[in-house]
């Protein structure tokens, strides 16, 4: 295998700039970037890849995954959907703690990350659970083992939920680490779910879902959580804004308490769930196409800092039933990078703007070291695409052990050529090169002290 690859005459986007150059990759590095097409190396290369054509990204870290390892595997593992995320281009993921065990103690985080280190094709890194009873574990976790603290502030998760003053204002209070929220207020919820229940019965329609999980629901608890981290001096990122309201939350100047969007509500509205049914159930619900607008507005204006996907896979017949039957959550690692080069070409967002969101700002939000930028020193995490080149999802073409999508049908416009991981090539179109390659856990920069 060569150690010295240089991939010339791409288009290459980075920290707001576009050229066309040179990256050269060294074993598991970034050697050299060259901003020129002529510029010659310091060093020849061993093999030269002509990327005449192509666009040269850092490779997408997805801060937002569910791969269901351990305990729930018979959806999803940490082998299948980490080679889905590089077929996709996404090299590093950040996976969520509500596995079986739930991570919510610093052996159950331990268990998982080992588990990743075994299987996990792409760099991994994961989040701690906050419970209503753990916060000596939140307090006491090395700052080095996790992104940060998963809270479900009066979602539907069970055991990790967390309501109440003063268990989350402690939370807040005491963590160094930056605090993700998933924020929908549960009395809400209940209360709209008795009164669909008590009009349509048991399992009202697919359709009701965003009444029955609704934008009051959001609203209330993303505001109570921004005044909790207001007054706290926590670091927060709100996970998945659903609503437009929501967003008049948030102050692009404002970089401790920031949003993410994920890709189910970015691609889909409320219109879709006649086509698609509970297949694009999720929590938070698909909201109306005002929403959408609004969210995609945010992308380019500041207000959403991260793009992930909540990769949240479900066998099909666990999809089945309406707004209170069936499981929430659908696959997308595999797929979020070409449908977001789609929203690229429909102009919702400049490329330059895409990689801030889905490369740059997620190591930025999370401090990891190393990776999301293009930079000489830095790990050669990297993806090449091909620009007008369409192509049709088949269920062929999917890695996800589900082995369905949302997007099934749907003809994307850009395809992923390679992915890179570590400097190893893992995916080569359509193929992957070696299923034995494992990827890293990420590392992070130092954690401030909590402001008191
Ligand atoms: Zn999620």
């Amino acid at each position: 295998m060569s150690c010295r690859i240089q991939i010339k005459n791409a288009t290459i986007v980075n920290e707001g700039r576009s050229f066309v150059g040179s990256v050269l990759i060294d074993h598991d590095r970034i050697d050299e970037i060259l901003t020129s097409p002529d510029a010659v190396p310091e060093l020849p290369a061993d093999e030269v890849v002509d990327a005449t054509g192509c666009y040269l990204l850092p490779g997408v870290i997805d801060e937002h995954v569910h791969f269901r390892d351990p305990g729930l595997t018979h959806k999803a593992d940490f082998s299948t959907e980490s080679l889905a995320a590089a077929a996709g281009g996404v090299t590093t993921i950040l996976d969520m703690p509500n596995t079986l065990p739930p991570s919510v103690t610093r052996e159950a985080v331990v268990e998982k990350l080992s588990i990743a280190a075994e299987s996990c094709h792409v760099n991994f890194g994961c989040f701690i659970g906050a419970t209503r009873t753990n916060i000596d574990q939140l307090r006491n976790i090395m700052p080095n083992l996790v992104a940060g603290i998963k809270l479900f502030m009066g979602s539907s998760t069970g055991e990790m939920e967390v309501e109440g003053d003063d268990a989350l204002t402690a939370i807040f209070e005491q963590s160094r680490l930056p605090i993700v929220v998933h924020c929908e207020d549960n009395a809400t919820i209940a209360a709209n779910m008795k009164a669909h229940k008590a009009q349509y019965g048991d399992d009202p329609d697919i359709a009701h879902h965003p009444a029955i999980r609704s934008e009051e629901a959001c609203y209330r608890s993303t505001a109570k959580a921004i005044e909790l981290a207001r007054l706290t001096g926590a670091r927060l990122h709100v996970a998945h804004i659903t609503t437009a309201r929501e967003l008049e939350l948030f102050d692009p100047a404002d970089s401790r308490i920031t949003a993410e969007a994920c890709l189910p509500h970015l691609i889909f509205s409320d219109t879709d769930y006649r086509r698609l049914g509970s297949r694009i159930k999720c929590n938070p619900a698909i909201k109306t196409e005002a929403d959408r607008a609004g969210l995609r507005a945010a992308l380019t204006d500041g207000r959403i800092r991260c793009i992930g996907t909540d990769h949240a896979p479900h066998l099909l017949r666990e999809k089945t039933g309406g707004a209170a039957r069936a499981t929430s959550g659908m696959p997308f690692v595999q797929f979020s990078l070409v449908s977001m080069l789609d929203l690229v070409d429909e102009g919702v967002l400049p490329i330059e703007r895409l990689v801030e969101l889905m490369c740059h700002n997620p190591a930025r939000v999370f401090g990891i070291e190393n990776r999301g930028f293009l930079r000489e020193g830095y790990m050669a995490d990297l993806v090449l695409l091909r620009p007008h080149s369409p192509w049709t999802l088949t269920p062929n073409r999917i890695f996800s052990k589900c082995n369905w999508s949302p997007m099934e049908g749907h003809t994307f416009h850009w395809r992923i050529e390679r992915t890179y991981v570590n400097g190893y090539l893992l995916y080569n179109n359509g193929q992957i090169t070696n299923d034995g390659h494992h990827g890293r856990m990420i590392t992070y920069m130092p954690r401030r002290a909590p402001r008191r």
